[in-house]
């Protein structure tokens, strides 16, 4: 049975608090401690809210969340009670999400090229929905998981997207056929066609070309003998403050592109494999300057020269690139900080350049940040970082990773106890063999944009 979070693991708050709220109120007990470590602060009502969100814009797909982007604990067991499936691309997922007691039908093993022995434990966990883009996988996949189900995963055209997946995963157009030619002669089930953007995505045509691909490669399967009846579109979904209609303006794009190649009726169930889209709004981190310099204009590099004769700060913080900061490597995310003491207007504005704790020189968050004079002990706010930036351990970068403290208001609580209490009841009937029934959500739970009206309750498993 899926397991939810506990109420003691929150911060439970007023309805229409904001992080700011929560954050303050740590700020000052950190200040009475004395504990200066970095933390997160997580809001799960968004997370609880992007999901309803995405029911909405997005009703043909169950959506998969992709836990590369951010395993932490708050953010599985919510996405889990609420009914999310979740795509995997090791054994260290696929574990954490089975302690939590998600079903192996809602769960995805995405990585196209597997170590042998993450075929295996998938076997052994029941987890048969893989991906695979090449022979060498299909003859692993023959040996050691007959009963999997596979989707060939297709080649996109990624050049904008912020990472660029198709360099080393998806087969393109021409491979397909001798794929499927190649999987038949093996005996490997191939259930259906996957494909991945690439994060961030900037261009919603492209989930059209991607989709139209698909039905080609579908027409291939049915000609070599396939019944294939699963489409998964991937990740690269905008994290909604990117832009306030961005993700809408994909979602109309994406559902067009279906109604055309994949019209409702015809066969094939679709799933989406989201990471960035659910988590990188609701986490706010919170630094904390450990060591200052004031660098002379010979030694600040030609960016950062100020004519102007200002002096120039390096400050050297107590999480970096390879704790919280993963996301500046990752897909070259440039983190803006905001102070938390807010600056006077007549204050002058000094070049600031921003370095994590190690002594390496790629631990660089930002340079040439115009700021007042900052001081060591002084906290620096960076929102949006809830993307590929959450350290899932103790990282290089010295130390534990950052504490997060999750927060959510108690009707948001609510709304999410009532739709783990629907899934469990689903998962009851499902396990007696009888039909379940998905039931509209009435949970009562009224936020500004009514989200609650319109979403209907659908777990992401996949049959
Ligand atoms: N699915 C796969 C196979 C991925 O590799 C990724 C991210 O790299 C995702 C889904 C999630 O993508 P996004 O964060 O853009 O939603």
């Amino acid at each position: 049975m899926t397991r939810c979070l506990d109420e003691s693991d929150i911060v439970m708050v007023e309805e229409g608090f904001t992080t700011k709220d929560v954050l303050e109120n740590l700020l000052l007990e950190v200040d009475q401690t004395g504990n200066r470590e970095p933390f997160f602060v997580a809001d799960l009502e968004e997370v609880v809210k992007k999901h309803l969100r995405l029911l909405k814009a997005l009703p043909r797909i169950k959506p998969f969340y992709a836990l590369k982007c951010n395993r932490s604990k708050g953010v599985v067991q919510t996405l889990a009670g609420l009914g999310a499936g979740f795509s995997c691309a090791n054994k260290t997922e696929m574990a954490l999400v089975k302690s939590v007691g998600v079903p192996a039908e809602r769960i995805i093993c995405a990585s196209p090229c597997k170590q042998l022995s993450l075929i295996k434990y998938a076997a052994s966990q029941g987890v048969q929905l893989m991906t695979f883009d090449n022979e060498v996988e299909l003859g692993k996949v023959a040996r050691s998981h007959p009963s999997a189900r596979m989707l060939l995963c297709l080649a996109t055209d990624d050049s904008r997207s912020s990472t660029h997946l198709s360099i080393k995963f998806g087969a393109t157009l021409k491979t397909c056929r001798h794929l499927l030619e190649t999987a038949k002669e093996m005996k490997v089930e191939v259930v259906g066609i996957s494909f991945h953007l690439g994060s961030s995505c900037p261009d919603p045509q492209i989930f059209t070309q991607s989709i139209a691909d698909a039905r080609l490669v579908f027409e291939m399967g049915a000609e070599v003998g396939y019944k294939m009846h699963l489409l998964d579109i991937g990740g690269g979904f905008p994290a909604f403050e990117e832009s306030r209609g961005r993700f809408e303006e994909t979602s109309a794009v994406v559902n067009s592109a279906l109604d055309l190649y994949f019209p409702e009726g015809c066969g094939v169930e679709i799933m989406a494999e989201l990471g960035r889209y659910y988590v990188d709004s609701a986490f706010t981190l919170a630094v904390n300057i450990v060591a200052k310099k004031e660098v002379t204009l010979d030694q600040v590099s030609s960016e950062d020269e100020d004519p102007g004769g200002k002096k120039s700060f390096v400050y050297h913080l107590n999480d970096g690139v390879y704790g919280s900061f993963g996301s500046v490597i990752f897909n070259n995310a440039c983190p803006i900080p905001i102070l938390h003491q807010k600056p006077s207007p007549d204050q002058r504005l000094h070049s600031s350049s921003f370095w994590g704790p190690t002594g390496d020189g790629l631990d660089r968050l930002a340079e040439g940040v115009d700021l007042p004079e900052l001081h060591v002990g002084d906290w620096l706010v960076f929102e949006n970082m809830g993307a590929y930036a959450v350290p899932p351990s103790a990282s290089l970068s010295s130390g534990p990773p950052a504490r997060i403290h999750y927060a959510m208001s108690r009707v948001a609580w609510e709304a999410v106890q009532l739709l783990w209490g629907k899934l469990l009841h689903t998962e009851e009937e499902e396990e007696e063999g009888r039909e379940s029934a998905c039931t509209p959500l009435s949970c009562g739970w009224e936020i500004t944009d009514s989200l609650c009206a319109a979403p209907v309750f659908a777990p992401a498993s996949i049959m």
